[in-house]
């Protein structure tokens, strides 16, 4: 069976691979055989480094993704030096808590241009290579329990990732028939960046921990697997997905 994981001869972008989640994917799916462009805004040399060590392949590209503009560099500099395009993980993301009733245009424009407005675009110009060189994909994007619950002082953060588990489907719809696959992970409580505020609150941190059937936050390797199966041919009949790994927040 473990061909079917084999990501040997694959090429995989990685967005915000310098840390959190997004290094968790990256060593993952290399450790899986695949070369990773790490792409970002901060140099992801811990992730490089960790890749080098297993033998991997990887190469990075500079990209500040609150915008479109690098957009056609990230698929022309990964093809131009890994040699190929077989995987996009959308994980780069950003979060900001605010009350809706003081939230400001910038607290919303820089969410959902991070987070859904670039993923598209960027999905898209990978979508259109893909089609351009007569080959299929695949396409995870990284969505959130909010995108099934609300959430609370995030209204943002909510939008994006509710739109983005809706952007997985409407995607699927239209490219499983050209072979490309648009999947999402929706990860719990991860201990990240991106929930340092949370953890830091003993309130808030002990009222996520107690509706955590496995009773602890997550660890960024713990997305790897539901990474390598998504961007890998055990998934090849798999569309429009979101697989939630969350140590069973959901189901309480
Ligand atoms: P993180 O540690 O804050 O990492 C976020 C990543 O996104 C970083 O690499 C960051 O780069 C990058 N990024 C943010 N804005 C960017 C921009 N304008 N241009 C380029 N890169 C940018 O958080 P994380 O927890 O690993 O989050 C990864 C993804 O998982 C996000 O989409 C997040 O919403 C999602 N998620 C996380 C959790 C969790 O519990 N941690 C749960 C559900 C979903 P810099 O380091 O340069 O800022």
């Amino acid at each position: 069976m473990s061909h079917l994981f084999d990501l040997a001869g694959k090429t995989a972008i990685v967005t915000g691979a310098n840390t959190g989640l997004g290094q968790g994917i990256a060593l993952a799916l290399a450790d899986a055989g695949a070369a990773v462009s790490l792409v970002g805004r901060s140099a992801p040399d811990e992730t490089v480094e960790k890749i080098k060590a297993m033998g991997g392949a990887c190469c990075t590209v500079k990209a500040d993704l609150s915008s479109v503009d690098a957009i056609d560099d990230i698929i022309t500099a990964t093809r131009d030096q890994l040699g190929g395009l077989d995987i996009l993980v959308n994980n780069a993301g950003i979060i900001q808590r605010n009350d809706a009733i003081d939230f400001t245009m910038e607290e919303w424009d820089s969410v959902l241009n991070v987070n859904l407005r670039t993923v598209f675009f960027l999905s898209q110009a990978f979508a259109r290579a893909c089609v351009d060189a007569s080959q299929g994909g695949k396409i995870i994007n990284i969505a959130s329990m909010l995108s099934y619950r609300g959430g609370i002082r995030v209204p943002s953060y909510t939008a994006s990732k509710s739109g983005l588990m809706g952007l997985t489907r409407a995607l699927a719809n239209e490219w499983a028939g050209k072979g490309i696959n648009v999947n999402a992970i929706a990860p719990g409580y991860f201990a990240t960046n991106n929930t340092a505020a949370l953890q830091a609150d003993p309130k808030r941190s002990a009222e996520i921990l107690g509706r955590i059937p496995a009773g602890r936050w997550g660890q960024p390797k713990e997305l790897g697997g539901a990474a390598v199966f998504l961007a890998s041919d055990a998934s090849d009949y798999v569309h429009g997905t979101t697989l939630p790994v969350d140590g069973g927040w959901l189901s309480r």
